[in-house]
């Protein structure tokens, strides 16, 4: 197992308690990778950490004997053990593999402690998946699925690049029916036999073409999500990239391509009409040609809470919201279903959250908005904007997100490490727009931008918080970089009231 991670963790504890030899190897052998070998141990796994005997890098060296290699996601598709790998003829695997390939004996154990024998344990069957991937909009549109199958009735998770290892789901007792499976571009590239029922991509822009080394590389394994798809290829008609790993997908006969716009659909596809999400390819009434679904201000209500002020669903939320729909509706799910699981679902923290309205002015938290391509989706929800951006742009050029959204901005507030490369671009694109450039990085910096932004904004503007940048830099992570934000509107309301 390369890697002592979560997902390196939970693979090493399986496999071991189904009885193999496991070694797990890391570069790393700082305390908590110390505590976390001592753990492993108790259970008969092997740990390599830090420099061998010979100096070598223990991650680098593929143990004697080794008949697979099970990774971790951030482990470079080049990495020397790999190359080791690859030399000795051994398979190297995901977790999602392992997964996917355990998901016969998970059934069959859960079948076995219910008492379950002979033919009655032979039928039961392993979960389906409905898989998606996508640059953007992931996480949410797995959730959005997982809300929209549990108002079905179905047994059902969110998991894969989300929660609870997926291994851990794969062998643990709870039985499901189906599986909403997020699936990262690392995930799929080192998951080569999983077989969905139907999967979405959501979106393709440059992102992680480090790892992957071109995009091509990167677009090709966010193809691979289709491979064997039996219902329903999902993609986005605004992308076309989307579309073209549809057609170049080996799938199951019958299998159809279904779009979702934010338009309104043509046949096979579902997209919107007025404030109504309709669904055109799924259609079991001969009589209609469209299915109404859902209102648009039903995706995300329970989010947006009984606040008046609080503004509608952002497109890119709706978009996501169509995805999920077409993956519900694929496996057969009723149109009730997908409106009240829409209306459910609340989305995690920091994605286009609304905070607060101070002085009829909207502050809006998109922390999560950490590469432009997703900043550009929030940026284009709302008009006019003072935006607060920066952080560590990650080898990012910000000349395409300024120049789409300028003429949305009323001013933008900078902070972060790397704010002069957004302030460059605003100069070039928009110099007509008003710039603070926030020379700090320590803590109290977000109080700071959230008061210049709200001595900026004018009433009936939007704050948005959407850095287009990781926040490493000045918190220890996305999260913390939202709450601040948060605390620093709460604080100005309480001036204010
Ligand atoms: P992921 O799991 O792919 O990182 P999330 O659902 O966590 O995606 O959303 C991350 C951020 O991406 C959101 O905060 C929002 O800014 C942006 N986003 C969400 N959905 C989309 C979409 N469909 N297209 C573009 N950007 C999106």
């Amino acid at each position: 197992v390369a890697g002592l991670g979560v997902s390196g963790i939970s693979a090493a504890r399986a496999l071991a308690r189904l009885g193999a030899a496991v070694t797990v190897v890391d570069n790393g052998d700082g305390d908590a990778h110390r505590a976390r070998a001592a753990e492993l141990a108790e259970l008969g796994i092997e740990t390599r950490l830090g420099h061998l005997a010979d100096g070598s890098r223990a991650g680098d060296v593929l143990p004697e004997g080794t008949e697979l290699v099970v990774t971790s996601p951030g482990w470079q598709p080049g990495s020397p053990l790999f190359t080791a790998a690859a030399a000795a003829g051994v398979d190297v695997v995901g977790d999602v593999e392992i997964a996917w390939r355990l998901r016969e004996l998970g059934a069959l154990r859960r079948a076995a402690a219910a008492g379950a024998v002979g033919a009655d344990a032979a039928h039961t069957a392993p979960a389906d998946w409905l898989a998606i991937t996508g640059t953007n909009g992931k996480t949410t549109t797995t959730q959005m699925l997982a809300s929209i199958l549990t108002a079905a009735g179905l047994r059902t998770a969110a998991v894969g690049n989300i929660g609870t290892p997926i291994i851990d789901v794969i062998l643990g007792d709870e039985e499901y029916d189906v599986l909403a499976v997020e699936l990262s571009s690392y995930q799929l590239h080192w998951a080569p036999s999983v077989r969905a029922h139907s999967a979405a991509v959501l979106n393709l822009a440059p992102d992680h073409l480090d790892w992957h080394g071109s995009m091509e590389a990167y677009a090709a394994d966010k193809g691979r999500i289709y491979e064997g798809n039996q219902v329903a290829c999902v993609y986005n008609v605004a992308d076309p990239a989307t579309e073209r790993l549809v057609e170049e997908a080996d799938v199951v006969e019958g299998c159809r391509a279904i779009g979702f716009t934010l338009g309104a659909p043509g046949p096979s596809m579902l997209g919107v009409v007025g404030d109504v999400l309709v669904d055109r390819a799924f259609v079991q009434n001969r009589q209609k040609n469209a299915q109404e679904l859902a209102e648009v201000s039903d995706v995300a209500a329970a989010s947006r809470g009984t606040d008046p002020a609080a503004p509608g669903p952002a497109p890119h939320n709706i978009a996501n919201a169509l995805a999920a729909a077409a993956l519900a509706r694929a496996y057969g799910v009723e149109p009730r279903a997908v409106r009240d699981g829409l209306r459910a679902f609340r989305p995690d923290a920091h994605r286009i959250a609304y905070v607060a309205e101070v002085g009829g002015v909207t502050y809006i938290d998109d922390s999560k908005a950490t590469n432009t391509h997703a900043a550009e989706a929030s940026l284009a929800a709302y008009e006019p904007i003072v935006w607060i951006a920066g952080g560590l742009a990650k080898g990012a050029a910000f000349d395409d997100l300024v120049r789409a959204s300028a003429k949305r901005l009323r001013a933008a507030v900078l902070i972060g490490a790397d704010r002069a490369l957004i302030r460059d671009a605003l100069a070039r694109h928009a110099p007509e727009v008003p710039v603070v450039d926030l020379d700090r990085t320590d803590t109290g910096a977000m109080l700071a931008a959230v008061r210049e932004a709200a001595r900026l904004a004018e009433p009936g503007d939007t704050v948005l918080l959407a850095p287009a940048c990781a926040s490493m830099d000045m918190f220890a992570n996305y999260n913390k970089r939202g709450d601040a934000f948060a605390d620093a509107v709460r604080q100005l309301a309480a001036e204010s009231a």
